[in-house]
């Protein structure tokens, strides 16, 4: 993408191509414009051509380009945030809410990917978070009696159990959330573009909004190329505003990820990492993560950016910590790398806003935007519709708030994520 291979890596390798777009050129008028083309905006422009609006999705680079092009692929249900805490952070009714929609917005996930056919390697067998020693099992052991206590089919496994799923003794202990699940996460956006496109959605790529103006009967937003004017403008941008709204992007802290992926491992090596092929992470602050691809590939991520010193450090580190976890994968190499900006805000919970009138958003998902970004969407595309009064949302609105000592904390964040991977030991 953008012939920079560090933006998309693997993904961009495996992913089928993006349907055919062009930038926008002249003037068109619609009912909505979305600008940004990535999972929340693809869903709203999806669900609202479905039903019959027209729709111009206005993407400043390219389908997925952003975070909904990069990431893992965990389809995960619910926030990092515990379950018990999201009642007393927005109230009892938002909370409750919220937790019932993302608690079944990977059942959202994989019935569109069904619904439209689209191809990105959907996997539904669950993931599993795994314990980092006695104070990761604890938390997982609360995470679970919090999830459980709502019905969900959570469970706790023992180290021994927790080996047996994913090939390492690393572990002491695992929650495995049967909601979840894995997917290609750039074939997913371009398949829910291609599903949106043959709803009668437009979709233009390398067309960034540069200004907007308010007519008073409709938006106008240009781009380099041309003009749409709107009644609605839906925000789709997330962690990768650029030029117009800015105080989305003054909102979020900047904190980045990368992935290595090795070559396919082969039968026998793939067999024995991750059998069931469930995505995982651990409760580590520096977080890592590891999955298979269709075609046996580890993909295998951690905090931190893959420019600058980072590159060399944090390779050096998933050598390291790679071997260290599956031994038998000592000597294996990465054939693809790439990295990417998780958007986090100040309480760890996403946040709806009214930009100004007809203009609503959605954002700040704190590196949980699979599912929350798809069904954010399709509430969007309801609220436009009629068919979801605004106080039927699942967040409140709120203003956007600066985040405090922004550059700051990005500057720690991608600092600390150097000295932890050169620490090592700990990985
Ligand atoms: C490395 C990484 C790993 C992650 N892992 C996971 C995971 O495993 N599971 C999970 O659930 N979530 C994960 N996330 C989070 C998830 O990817 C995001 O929350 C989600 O993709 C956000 O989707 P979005 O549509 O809101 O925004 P984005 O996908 O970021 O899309 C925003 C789009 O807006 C466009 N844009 C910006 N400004 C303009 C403008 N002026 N005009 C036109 N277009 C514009 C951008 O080019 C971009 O394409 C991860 C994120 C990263 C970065």
């Amino acid at each position: 993408m953008q012939n920079d291979p560090r933006t998309h890596g693997l993904w961009e390798r495996s992913a089928p191509p993006a349907p055919v777009t062009a930038p926008l050129a002249g003037e068109v008028a619609v009912d909505v414009a979305v600008v940004g083309a990535g999972f929340t905006g693809l869903s709203a422009a999806l669900h609202l051509a479905e039903a019959g609006a027209k729709v111009a999705v206005l993407e400043g680079v390219e389908i997925g380009y952003g975070g909904s092009g990069r990431n893992v692929g965990l389809v995960n249900a619910g926030l990092w945030i515990m379950p018990d805490e999201l009642p007393r952070l927005l109230g009892a009714t938002h909370g409750q809410r919220l937790l019932d929609l993302l608690g079944d917005a990977p059942s959202a996930v994989f019935d569109l990917v069904e619904r439209h056919g689209i191809a990105c390697e959907a996997v539904r067998r669950g993931t599993l978070h795994c314990a980092v020693g006695r104070g990761g099992l604890d938390e997982l052991r609360e995470r679970v009696r919090q999830w459980r206590a709502r019905g969900a089919p959570v469970h706790l496994l023992g180290a021994e159990e927790t080996a047996r799923r994913t090939g390492t003794t690393g572990y002491a202990g695992s929650l495995l959330d049967e909601r979840a699940g894995t997917i290609q996460p750039l074939a997913y956006a371009r398949g829910l573009a291609a599903a949106a496109i043959a709803a009668g959605a437009a979709i233009h790529t390398a067309s960034p909004v540069v200004a907007v103006s308010d007519e008073g009967a409709a938006w106008r937003l240009r781009t380099p190329g041309g003009t749409v004017r709107a009644a609605w403008v839906i925000v789709a941008t997330n962690a990768y505003t650029s030029a117009v709204w800015p105080e989305v992007r003054s909102e979020l802290v900047h904190l980045p990820y990368f992935n290595l992926a090795t070559q396919p491992l082969g039968e026998d090596l793939a067999r024995s990492i991750l059998p069931e092929r469930q995505g995982a992470w651990d409760t580590r602050e520096v977080l890592s993560s590891f999955r298979l691809d269709r075609q046996g590939r580890l993909v295998f991520g951690s905090v931190g950016a893959l420019r600058g010193s980072g590159r060399a450090i944090h390779r050096d580190w998933g050598r390291r910590a790679l071997a260290k976890l599956f031994p038998q994968l000592r000597g294996v190499a990465f054939e693809t790398e790439w990295y990417g900006q998780i958007g986090m805000t100040a309480d760890h919970a996403p946040r709806f806003h009214r930009l100004g009138r007809q203009v609503v958003s959605f954002s700040g998902y704190n590196g949980r935007g699979i599912a929350p970004g798809t069904v954010f969407g399709r509430c969007l595309a309801q609220l436009l519709l009629g068919s979801l009064p605004e106080s039927g949302l699942p967040l409140p609105v709120s203003d956007p708030m600066p985040a405090r000592h922004r550059a700051a904390k990005e500057l720690y964040y991608e600092a600390g994520a150097q000295l932890a991977h050169l620490a090592g030991a700990r990985f």
